[in-house]
């Protein structure tokens, strides 16, 4: 394969991105940007090394604890549960949640062989036994995601944790990362 051709493809793994757009940005690249290429080539490399997980939350960390779980002003009687990093940042934007959290890096997804264990369910429950008095589960509200608040409501409530869910008013098929800020904040206040 030609260095063209596995830039190509390798730009085509990104998320939105097929072979027309993929094919844009490396010629846009060759032709006007070195530079950047270098930078970018650079950044790449070093978020692959530098960037893991946090241990307790899953999120991304370039230190074995990320800011959150490191910063001891939070509220430990709550723990909220998102599916990604993303959607991690956008209940941080609104400034309007005080716990910490708990990064499930996925959805349970039977149709794709995703099940609890690749979603970190053990790790949450032995998680939220360590103090947490209600469980906020802000999965999303695809089928997916509230397929998996419910598997994780009922392994919850097995073990004697209260669990909540954010409110309706996000709307039916949305990733939190693309609602609006104060829509995320009314659902979390309105949690049930
Ligand atoms: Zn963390």
């Amino acid at each position: 394969m030609s260095s063209l051709d596995a830039l190509i493809d390798a730009l085509k793994r990104l998320p939105g991105v097929g072979q027309k757009s993929a094919q844009r940005m490396a010629f846009h690249l060759l032709q006007h940007d070195r530079a950047a290429m270098q930078g970018l080539a650079q950044a790449l490399r070093a978020a692959g090394e530098d960037i893991k997980h946090c241990q307790r939350c899953h999120t991304f960390s370039e230190t074995e604890l990320c800011r959150v779980c490191a910063d001891p002003d939070r509220d430990a009687r709550l723990l909220c549960v998102v599916e990604s990093p993303a959607d991690q940042a956008a209940l941080e934007r609104t400034a309007s949640y005080r716990g910490y959290y708990f990064v499930l890096l996925g959805r349970l997804s039977p149709l794709d062989g995703i099940g609890t264990r690749d979603i970190g369910v053990t790790e949450l429950l032995a998680r939220a036994l360590e103090g947490v008095e209600e469980v906020i589960l802000a999965t999303s509200f695809t089928a997916e995601g509230e397929a998996t608040a419910h598997v994780l409501a009922e392994a919850l409530r097995a073990r004697g944790i209260r669990s909540t869910r954010l409110a309706r008013g996000v709307p039916v098929g949305s990733e939190l990362e693309y609602v609006d800020l104060s829509t995320i904040a009314h659902a979390l206040v309105d949690r049930r």
